[in-house]
């Protein structure tokens, strides 16, 4: 640690010169942290799918089942954790080149419509396993956004994967209207929500309300630190707000295409 704290409070040279030494030491225990916590997070979660692979693989090749049924269900385990540790290992790569402004994004005119239809298309039959009904309310005459088709195609597919997931009954619905400058996107789901103190964290990496209720749910915690860094990208903004057991809207815009 950085154990530096200067204790010179007056308003001359000096005095600034220990404020901008002591936020400069705090910003860099923070970053240190940071970091810690996210090689830790990282470790975990690879860690957690192996050690059911070892487990279930052990299982089989002793013959440890007595029917047909529980032999399938355990190679789905096995297949279902592979699957998640390719969506991790994506995800963190995905990540960590967005993090060093490797992506390279096609910014060109786009039709975000189409790109809804895309995304809407992809979770339709989550949907359908749920008492879920997706509302469109689309303005008319929508102008195209600067964007980049696949990589906001990759925003929309994230934020109804996770609505559709966070969601028993009720509906998801989608507004899109625009102004001079921007297209707006609301997403709203009538969905379990998330607490008042984890909202600001919610774009963090690996943070998760419930650990257990996402992972079971399939999430890695990385969706929507990627959705941010995406947004952005494309300069675009996005904000949350939600209320515990009644539901959760996203809002987003996006600059107009000149
Ligand atoms: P995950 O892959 O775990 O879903 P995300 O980064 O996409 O990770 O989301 C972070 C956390 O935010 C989730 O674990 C979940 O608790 C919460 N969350 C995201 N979207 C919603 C939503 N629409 N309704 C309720 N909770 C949500």
């Amino acid at each position: 640690n950085l154990d530096i704290r200067l204790n010179i409070t007056s308003n001359d040279e000096l005095g600034s010169l220990a404020r901008a030494i002591n936020d400069l030491a705090f910003e860099t225990n923070r970053y240190r942290t940071n970091r810690k916590e996210f090689l830790a997070n990282i470790s975990h979660e690879l860690r957690t799918p192996i050690s059911y692979l070892k487990g279930y693989s052990q299982v089989l090749k002793k013959g440890l089942y007595k029917t047909e049924q529980e032999r399938i269900q355990y190679l789905e385990i096995i297949e279902g954790e592979s699957e998640r540790m390719v969506r991790l290992i994506n995800d963190l790569f995905d990540l960590s080149k967005m993090e060093e402004g490797k992506t390279d994004l096609q910014l060109s005119a786009t039709d975000l419509i189409e790109v809804l239809e895309t995304s809407f298309s992809k979770v339709k039959l989550d949907l359908q396993k749920k008492d879920i009904t997706l509302k469109r309310q689309i303005d008319k005459d929508i102008p195209y956004i600067e964007a980049d088709g696949i990589r906001l195609e990759q925003i929309f597919t994230n934020l109804l994967t996770n609505a559709v997931r966070y969601t028993e009954k009720g509906f998801i619905n989608v507004q899109l209207w625009n102004d001079k400058n921007s297209v707006h996107v609301i997403i709203e789901d009538t969905g379990i929500g998330i607490p008042e103190n984890d909202l600001p964290l919610i774009f963090e990496r690996f943070h998760r309300v419930e650990k257990s209720r996402s992972r079971d749910m399939g999430g890695t915690g990385l969706g929507l630190a990627i959705v941010k860094n995406l947004v952005e990208l494309q300069n675009g903004t996005i904000a949350v707000d939600s209320q515990l057991g009644k539901g959760t809207i996203f809002r987003l815009s996006f600059p107009i295409a000149r």
